[in-house]
This record gives C-alpha cells, structure tokens and sequence, in this order.
C-alpha cells in the first residue's frame, strides 16, 4: 500500500466512507460520486487531523468485512431503501455486531456507516459555529432495549422507550444528544442539512438519521 501522508489517508477514508454509504445501493453510476456525500465526507476527513484518520483506518478493516458480505447480494439489496437498508437486510434490530458499524470520529460510539459519517460532519459543522453537542446514545443492542423498556417505561405508555426490537437505536439511526438550548435551536435549524430530524415527540434529545 502507497503511502501518501495524512492527506493521502484522509481523502482515502473519505472514499472508504463514501463506498460504505453508497453500498446499500446497487453500484452507483460514476457520474453520482461527484455528489455532495463525497464532498461532504471528503471535508470531514480532511479536517478530523491524526487522530481521526488513525480511528478511521482502524474502522476501515470492518468497512472491509461488511463491503465483502454485501457481495452477492445485490438483488436484494435492489428491492430495499433507505440509509440501513444493507444492514436491516443481513441483520435483526439491536443484533447488528460492531465490526458492521462505524464510530462517530473517535467517540466511541457507533452507528450504520451512513449515519455516522453524516454525524461526524454536522458535530463538525457545530464546532466550527460554537455549538457544543455530545452524544449519550447511539446503537443499542437488544438487551439494552429490554432493559431501558424495564426502566424508563413503553412510549406508548407514556414512557421514553420503545418497544424492544423495533427501536431506530437497534439500527444505528438514531442519536440522543446532550443539548442545551443554545444547541437544541442549532440542531433545529441545521441537522436536516445532514439528514438528522427530530422525529419523537416528548425526547427533543433523540435524532434520527434518515438521509443526507
Ligand atoms: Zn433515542
């Protein structure tokens, strides 16, 4: 492998997340790649600086693992949308392994590919604006999901979770963030930008991402 500096490893981790992103899709024609998902993934690579890149490298073997699942499954893939959509084929909710997601920059959490490129690239955009924004949640396994349900109670009851095994947290769309008000108006005004909406009512913290 050609060695080409932390500018060379960034611009190929933008591509690496670029395929990732564009893997739920049958192989798009060429002429999509000069999209914004490029772009956009190109400028967070570029800025996230050493640490990032190294904690993108590291990602990029499970990046490998899943792109070498995907292999012949294109004809279902073809049916399915979305951006989980590889994902919600190969796995149940809250039973996708670590190894078929990637972590938000070096958060330690982690979420479909999609979604934590585009998170990257808004808590990114965020800083540069002054906002302070943290992430308490991000993918939650099954277990966990039983065992928010046991404390915090159904949705549909009047609590803050949902019912296990159909929660966006088990395919890694969704986010709950640490915001306060400066930061809640900022997400309000600028997450649909990255595909992020606030889609619960009652939990102004949770974010789901349904597409850049
Ligand atoms: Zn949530």
């Amino acid at each position: 492998m050609r060695v080409e500096g932390i500018a060379g490893i960034a611009t190929r981790m933008a591509e690496i997340r670029y395929q990732l992103a564009a893997f739920r899709a049958p192989a798009p024609p060429v002429s999509s790649v000069e999209g914004t998902s490029f772009a956009e993934a190109l400028t967070a690579a570029s800025a996230s600086g050493t640490a990032a890149a190294m904690t993108g490298a590291a990602g990029a073997s499970g990046t490998a693992t899943a792109l070498a699942g995907a292999s012949g499954r294109s004809a279902a893939l073809a049916g399915a949308s979305g951006p989980a959509a590889a994902l919600k084929d190969r796995y149940d909710n809250g039973r996708i392994p670590a190894a078929a997601l990637a972590e938000v920059g070096s958060t330690g959490h982690r979420l479909a590919a999609p979604a934590a490129a585009a998170m990257e690239a808004l808590l990114r955009r965020a800083q540069a604006d002054g906002v302070t924004i943290g992430i308490t949640d991000s993918y939650r396994g099954y277990d966990e999901q039983v065992d928010l349900a046991r404390r915090k109670g159904l949705y549909s009851q009047g609590g803050l979770a949902a019912k296990p095994g159909t929660s966006d947290h088990g395919w890694g769309l969704a986010v709950d963030l640490d915001l306060d008000a400066k930061a809640q108006a900022w997400m309000r005004a600028n997450a649909g930008r990255f595909g992020f909406t606030e889609d619960t009512p009652r939990e102004p913290w949770h974010w789901k991402f349904t597409g850049a």
